[in-house]
């Protein structure tokens, strides 16, 4: 049976920290066009709190760590992105409380799981410009791909990790409904939706370590 153990989930959280510093200036740039330039720096503020505690947690359950990752970032991180991948993080591990290893069912309802939290905090749906664009019709397609298609788990992911690529493209020619980016109204037409590229950023990570 096809299983992601803990290794797994921690190569992920390493990798989001290494990513969070790599794309620092791509995402303050994007930020800069529509926002106020800081998503960047909130990203990094929050997964350089996660690097320094990692080592202490890796002991801990699947979901002990992701809540303990999510808590950091809750705590660290200011603004919009703060609670709501805070909360991702939070809720993530939910479903597996206690466990080392999960299936890919599991794996979807994490997913769920975490996305559900944001849809419900940020009152954001798909088409308002947000993070959502990206993640809710990846974890759709995730879950279509898996249980009605007959994919593989990493077939699975890798069509939630290019259908969260073009969720984030679809924001480019967007009007925001939410968020700071709603108050340039048309302004906002032609500029990418900064967390709608961090989170195709976090679903290419999930993909690339999926065994
Ligand atoms: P802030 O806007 O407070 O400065 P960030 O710049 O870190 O926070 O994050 C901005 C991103 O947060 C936006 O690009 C958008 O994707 C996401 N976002 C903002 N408001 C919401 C919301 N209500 N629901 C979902 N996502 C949101
Ligand atoms: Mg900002
Ligand atoms: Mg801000």
């Amino acid at each position: 049976d096809y299983i992601l153990n803990k290794d797994y989930f921690i190569a992920v959280i390493e990798d989001l920290i290494e990513m969070a510093e790599e794309k620092k200036e791509y995402f303050i740039q994007l930020d800069s066009a529509i926002g106020d330039g800081d998503h960047g720096m909130n990203l990094s503020i929050g997964f350089r709190e996660v690097s320094k505690n990692l080592e202490e947690w890796k002991s801990e359950d699947i979901n002990t760590i992701f809540k303990n990752a999510g808590t950091a970032l809750l705590d660290k991180v200011g603004g919009a992105a703060g609670p709501l991948y805070g909360g991702f993080f939070m809720k993530f591990g939910l479903p597996v409380k206690g466990k080392d290893e999960v299936t890919f069912d599991e794996f979807i309802e994490m997913m769920e799981s975490g996305v559900a939290i944001i849809e419900k905090r940020g009152k954001a749906v798909v088409g308002d410009a947000t993070m959502v664009d990206t993640l809710r019709p990846a974890v759709d397609a995730m879950k279509k791909a898996y249980h009605d298609d007959g994919c593989s788990p990493k077939e699975a992911m890798k069509i939630a990790m290019e259908v969260g690529a073009q969720g984030s493209d679809s924001t480019v020619p967007l009007v925001a409904k939410k968020g700071r980016a709603m108050r340039l109204g048309e302004r906002a037409i032609g500029h990418r939706d900064p967390g709608s590229a961090s989170s195709a950023a976090m679903l290419e990570i999930f993909y690339k370590h999926m065994p």
